[in-house]
């Protein structure tokens, strides 16, 4: 993949939080924080990679989140048939990007090693760590393993050509980043590797990490290997929604064009038009 390669920020779900809940060490200005939550489509021509799964209506109900569109629906807008897809990366498996199970039924999911091990292990039997995952989402891993629909990662490879994982930890013990090239060069999916803009511009780590100097290691990683922070698409910033164009109203944004600048850090620049 890469000239003629598209990417798409799906927005399925929402909830607000305060400041002071998204950031370790609290914030002095705390007003809400928006989140929203996110699926990520790869397009080349008829090849369609799909990031993460999202939750569906009732896990957004037991987590009092807002669902706005089965992630299938809206992949469906994009002219993209979810039972055709064939290839599925899982950056993590919370329960924000790993649900969905009926989905993609004849997809092959790709997820890093690390994070199979750790979602079955003894880090599980800590409450706070296990409070971002679903056991029904775990539990289908395994399904897929024994189905021959798994494909274990380690560290930094590749999927298809032109697309790639990274493992990132900080956030989990096993996330992975996609490293997707395209014409501008490489575009990286954070994914929870950097959950806000802020976290990744200003150092500050999110409240739910597993290891908190690596989240802070993982934001400099994200920065070198996209060769800047226009080129990082956190996990769910609402100000994605602002730099790049929409698509598909309230649903999808075009993310693999240089993003304007929002009112956060002033107005366009006149050779930063959206594309
Ligand atoms: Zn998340």
């Amino acid at each position: 993949m890469s000239a003629d390669t598209e990417i798409y920020a799906i927005r399925y779900g929402r909830s607000s939080r305060k400041r002071s809940e998204s950031f370790i060490g609290g914030d002095p200005h705390d007003g809400p924080m928006a989140m929203a939550y996110y699926v990520w489509l790869i397009r080349r021509g008829e090849e369609a990679i799909v990031v993460d799964t999202g939750f569906d209506r009732d896990v957004a109900t037991q987590r009092n989140r807002e669902f706005l569109i089965c992630p299938g629906e809206a992949l469906a807008k994009l002219g993209v048939a979810a039972d055709k897809v064939e290839t599925v990366i899982l950056t993590h498996l919370h329960y924000d990007h790993a649900g969905n199970h009926h989905l993609f039924p004849n997809a092959r999911f790709h997820v890093q090693a690390a994070e199979m091990a750790y979602s079955t292990g003894p880090w599980m039997t800590h409450k706070h760590l296990r409070a971002g995952y679903g056991a029904d989402d775990v539990k289908v891993m395994i399904d897929r393993l024994f189905a021959d629909r798994l494909v274990f990662h380690e560290g930094r490879s590749e999927v298809v050509p032109g697309v790639e994982v990274i493992h990132m930890g900080g956030h989990c013990a096993g996330l992975q980043a996609v490293i997707v090239a395209t014409a501008r060069g490489p575009i990286v999916l954070a994914s929870d590797s950097a959950v806000f803009y802020e976290g990744m511009e200003n150092g500050r780590a999110f409240p739910a990490a597993f290891h908190v100097g690596d989240e802070l290691k993982g934001y400099r990683t994200l920065l070198k290997l996209a060769g800047g922070a226009d080129r990082v698409i956190p996990g769910h910033d609402v100000r994605v929604m602002a730099r790049y164009p929409e698509v598909v109203e309230g649903i999808a944004w075009r993310v693999d064009g240089r993003p304007r600048e929002d009112e956060i850090d002033g107005p366009p620049r006149e050779d930063e038009g959206a594309n």
